[in-house]
């Protein structure tokens, strides 16, 4: 059979009639020409009109070795030829296994058990009830309680809005959720406590100090972003800060939730953010790479200790009553289990640390734009806070929307971006090659220069 061949305007003209664009204002959306992506290859993406673009935030942060990669096509096919799902509730399957397997390998040591899901939101929803139910079977139904971050970023269901605290997000919803114990996270650029990251590092843990000294009576667990606060502008924290939050919470008989969704899978130079201050947080949720960029899925991985809790005779009330129906989808994890493969047969973690030096170097020279007021970067994560005063640190009028009008230039000349607020959010595929990177660096700062110059 033939593919039918769909115009533009035809496919523009359903696009705006049919569908309902997340994170998106949809009066905004409609009257503009959207682009609409008929396929990929390599690290670029190609519109249904010919037009090549880099894939600059890796489709949302997701992407690893880029698009129709040879290797996790095949993955997909062979697969296919066995069947396309079957459920994990009750019944075991080929791929949920040796994924488990594999990625218990690859895991801070002490992680034992892979729970499957379908997205981030999903694993921190997960991750969420386990801790709580954690506490009850332990007998210590007073903890009961969450500590968060501020402007932490976990996924959109109900649970992980509850957690996350992005206004412009989150703040519609605020009388729907439950109620958590808001800490500030360490933001070096514009911290109360000066620039040295050191003393803010230490500022910062005596303030989780005192919340726990005060009521880890009736807290079951911290969420926390590892390393990188992402969707709240790519916020780097101070080293030691992460190692100093695991220390308090075992002093303190807290559990660490790190949700490693955006950072996990080499994004940040290690394979999991974790990894680069040796911590195991007791309960880990990742997503977005683990799949290559291909397929929705997601895991929440936490150790023996919590698990065994769970054990017990049926009447004892204390099994883990959570799924999805797509839990452990094989198309998921065989495409994953391939991910993996190449992983380990490019070296991507190891490559992706050698690489973002020279990015480093490289993203220096945006400092010579007049409004690059501070510039943020953990491996392959990098955010760039545009401001309308580079010495004052003052912020654009939000309703100037420099990150918005930065990101359309970009898309003008061959780079898909999207921003966070004023802050111009680059992620490239990690397979990225250095010429690629170059090239896209090079649209990177003709679109900050051109927007912020104008
Ligand atoms: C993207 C993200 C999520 C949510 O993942 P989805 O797959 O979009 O539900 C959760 N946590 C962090 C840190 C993220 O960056």
């Amino acid at each position: 059979m033939q593919t039918p061949v769909h115009s533009y305007e035809e496919l523009a003209k359903k696009d705006k009639q049919y569908l309902w664009h997340p994170f998106t204002q949809m009066k905004d959306y409609l009257a503009e020409d959207p682009i609409i992506i008929a396929r990929g290859n390599g690290r670029k993406l190609y519109d249904v009109n010919g037009n090549a673009y880099w894939d600059g935030v890796s489709s949302i942060w997701l992407n690893v070795h880029g698009h129709c990669v040879p290797e996790l096509d095949q993955a997909l096919r062979d697969q296919l030829d066995q069947i396309a799902h079957s459920t994990l509730l009750g019944l075991a399957n080929i791929p949920s296994i040796l994924l488990a397997e594999e990625l218990i390998k690859i895991m801070p040591p002490g992680l034992a058990k892979v729970f499957y899901s379908d997205s981030g939101a999903t694993s921190v929803e997960i991750a969420l009830k386990m801790a709580f139910q954690y506490w009850q079977l332990r007998n210590q139904p007073d903890k009961k309680y969450f500590i968060s971050m501020k402007e932490a970023y976990h996924g959109d269901t109900i649970g992980a809005v509850s957690v996350g605290a992005i206004d412009l997000f989150h703040k519609t919803y605020s009388s729907l959720l439950f109620q958590t114990i808001k800490i500030p996270f360490p933001y070096i650029y514009r911290s109360p406590y000066g620039d040295d990251p050191n003393e803010v590092k230490k500022r910062h843990l005596q303030q989780v100090e005192q919340v726990l000294a005060e009521r880890s009576d009736e807290i079951a667990a911290m969420i926390v972003e590892p390393i990188v606060q992402g969707a709240s502008g790519i916020i780097v924290m101070p080293d030691g800060y992460l190692k100093g939050l695991r220390e308090l919470c075992d002093q303190y008989h807290v559990l660490l939730i790190a949700d490693e969704v955006a950072t996990g899978f080499g994004r940040t130079g290690a394979m999991f953010a974790c990894n680069h201050e040796g911590i195991t947080p007791d309960i880990l949720t990742a997503g977005k790479g683990l799949t290559g960029g291909y397929l929705p899925l997601a895991i929440t991985v936490t150790t023996d200790e919590i698990y065994n809790a769970f054990l017990g005779d049926f009447e004892e009330m204390k099994t883990f009553f959570h799924g999805h129906s797509y839990t452990g989808n094989q198309l998921g994890c065989s495409v994953a289990l391939a991910n993996l493969e190449l992983f380990r047969k490019n070296r991507v973690v190891e490559d992706v640390a050698e690489k973002s030096i020279y990015l480093n170097q490289r993203l220096q020279a945006l400092y010579e734009l007049f409004h690059v007021g501070d510039i943020r970067q953990k491996g392959f994560m990098i955010g760039i806070e545009l401001v309308a005063d580079p010495f004052t640190k003052q912020p654009y009028d939000w309703t100037e929307r420099m990150g918005v009008r930065v990101c359309g230039k970009s898309r003008e000349l061959g780079m898909i971006l999207r921003p966070l607020g004023d802050v111009v959010v680059f992620m490239p595929p990690l397979a990225s090659t250095l010429e690629e990177l170059d090239e896209m660096l090079d649209i990177l700062y003709q679109a900050i220069k051109q927007v912020t110059e104008s």
